[in-house]
């Protein structure tokens, strides 16, 4: 990491693999490593974040790309990807409640396994690992302990 930064979580293959976090760095980097690490290789396009990145505000980008990338063939993925991108915002605009971690959870479960293709189960996935390791990151916009980092306008007409 560079000076001043410390690892804070990281993707061993993409977006789309459960993240690990700073206590994984001497995780082995081959298929079985990473498995016992609870996650996969995927693509093995290492994605690596400081403790000045938020895990909260990065799984809402990677939502806003996979609900734009929804063909919207299947139910679980089309429906799914629109509620949880607008509770990101609603979150992260400081106006997320604790229940809305439950139908986070609720909704990527409902995702994962029950899409045609690789895109939904990918998007639920951020979603359920960073609820697993960060749910205090989560509750910190929910609690008002870290500033909103979006504003009311991007709760209005969004869609
Ligand atoms: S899971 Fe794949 S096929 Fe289904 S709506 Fe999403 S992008 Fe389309």
């Amino acid at each position: 990491m560079q000076p001043g930064h410390n690892l804070k979580f990281w993707t061993p293959g993409g977006s789309s693999t459960p993240l690990l976090t700073a206590e994984h760095i001497d995780t082995a980097m081959d298929f079985e490593g990473v498995a016992a690490a609870g996650s996969i290789l995927g693509t093995t396009a290492m994605q690596i974040f400081s403790d000045q990145d938020c895990p909260v505000y990065n799984t809402w980008r990677w939502l806003e790309f996979y609900h734009h990338e929804s063909c919207g063939k299947c139910t679980p993925c089309r429906e799914g990807n629109y509620w949880m991108v607008r509770t990101y915002r609603r979150i992260l605009a400081g106006h997320g409640t604790v229940a809305d971690l439950d139908t986070l959870q609720d909704t990527a479960d409902n995702i994962f396994g029950r899409s045609f293709c690789g895109l939904g189960d990918g998007a639920a996935t951020p979603v359920v690992s960073t609820l697993k390791w960060f749910r205090d990151d989560y509750l910190g916009y929910i609690e008002g302990r870290t500033a909103p980092r979006l504003s009311e306008k991007s709760l209005v007409g969004a869609h």
